[in-house]
């Protein structure tokens, strides 16, 4: 059986490339794991989540403990078969999103007790549940539960739930046990405070973990606070194991992190931009439903391999979104996958060819060059 392990390849500058290796397949490093939060990325069939070159996709705990349930995710074979995704399958530990429900939670040492939002019933998640749901769920990469406080926060407020987390993860450790071919991933804390970030990196490294997630980011701080804490907090984590960002980001925070370091993320924009009409591509963002794409019959991007710019027009495209049809979602979420593959494979291909400061100065010449109307 293989076990779960992560070889890295190449190093170019902090940026690095790698394969991460699981019972399920490969992960290609660095990755970009798109999210299937109710057990679907939203307006994609698993296989075409797949072709756009996706390796492992997220799972959220949250919302599948509340709905359909782990238990009975768990009866019908797990996760992977449920919603018909053979790969890789990394879980969320719940514990950002319980966090986010403010006022209808209550935070304890040992966990936190809330009302779904779905229907006000009452739940608990500690790091021993978390674990336990996550299991069930045949998660293949667990990671720890932690709090991750709201920012602005000030330092003493930022330590104690850091400090917390550390206890956490311990526990989390404990309660995952011995899993040969799955992973358990620790989560570094501390906001923006550097020695916060240090203790938070100690602790974890202590208790040992699999891969290391940098979590406390992308939550309001900002591009240029996030990237400031990811000149150094990844140094802080051991060279030879996966490097996670969790929920970040924008195509340029992607790029930007894994110039830093950085080997995986997740997040909801290509998905959740898809549907609301906004694409990401090489010149930047565009909105399909603005009235210039009406008649245009070019492609959103001409350079762009996937079907929704081989088959489809702007002006189909801008059609489509303004008459409210389901493919609308379909083409786009496929357009901005695909787009956020190509990024993570073209930062793959440079930096195992030592050229990621040139990559990285075209990614940007592009963007700024502007969508193409404005040639
Ligand atoms: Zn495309």
């Amino acid at each position: 059986m293989t076990r779960f392990s992560f070889s890295l390849d190449a190093t170019d500058g902090a940026a690095r490339t790698g394969v991460i290796s699981t019972p399920r397949g490969d992960i290609r490093t660095p990755a970009f794991m798109p999210v299937g939060t109710a057990a679907t990325v939203k307006a994609m069939m698993p296989e075409s989540v797949r072709a756009t070159g996706a390796d492992i996709l997220l799972g959220n705990t949250y919302h599948l403990m509340l709905r359909p349930g782990a238990e009975r995710i768990a009866g019908l074979g797990g996760l992977h078969r449920f919603m018909n995704w053979d790969r890789p399958i990394l879980t969320d530990s719940g514990g950002f999103q319980v966090m986010s429900l403010a006022e209808l939670r209550k935070l304890t040492e040992k966990g936190v007790t809330f009302r779904s939002h779905i229907d006000g019933s009452k739940h608990e998640l500690t790091p021993e549940r978390s674990m336990e749901i996550q299991k069930l769920l045949g998660s293949d990469i667990v990671m720890c539960f932690d709090e991750c406080p709201a920012l602005p926060a000030d330092d003493a407020r930022v330590a104690e739930s850091m400090r917390l987390s550390m206890r956490w993860a311990e526990r989390s450790k404990q309660a995952f046990g011995d899993r040969p071919g799955h992973a358990l991933f620790g989560i570094m804390q501390g906001g923006v405070t550097q020695h916060l970030r240090e203790e938070s990196a100690e602790a974890l490294k202590a208790i040992g973990f699999d891969g290391y997630a940098v979590g406390g980011l992308a939550v309001g701080e900002g591009q240029e606070a996030m990237f400031g804490v990811l000149d150094y907090a990844p140094g802080m984590l051991p060279q030879d194991k996966p490097r996670y960002l969790m929920g970040v980001g924008k195509p340029d925070d992607i790029v930007g992190a894994v110039k830093r370091g950085i080997d995986m993320m997740d997040c909801v924009l290509p998905s959740r931009s898809g549907r609301t009409g906004q694409a990401w591509t090489r010149r930047g963002q565009v909105n399909i439903k603005n009235a210039r794409h009406a008649d245009d019959p070019r492609p959103l991007d001409e350079h762009c391999s996937c079907p929704a710019c081989r088959g489809y027009s702007r002006a189909y495209l801008h059609h489509v979104f303004r008459a409210q049809e389901m493919i609308s979602g379909m083409l786009l979420t496929w357009h901005n996958l695909h787009y956020y593959q190509e990024i993570m494979q073209g930062m793959r291909d440079a930096i195992a060819e030592g050229r990621f400061a040139d990559w990285e100065a075209e990614f940007h010449r592009q963007r700024e060059m502007g969508d193409i109307e404005k040639l």
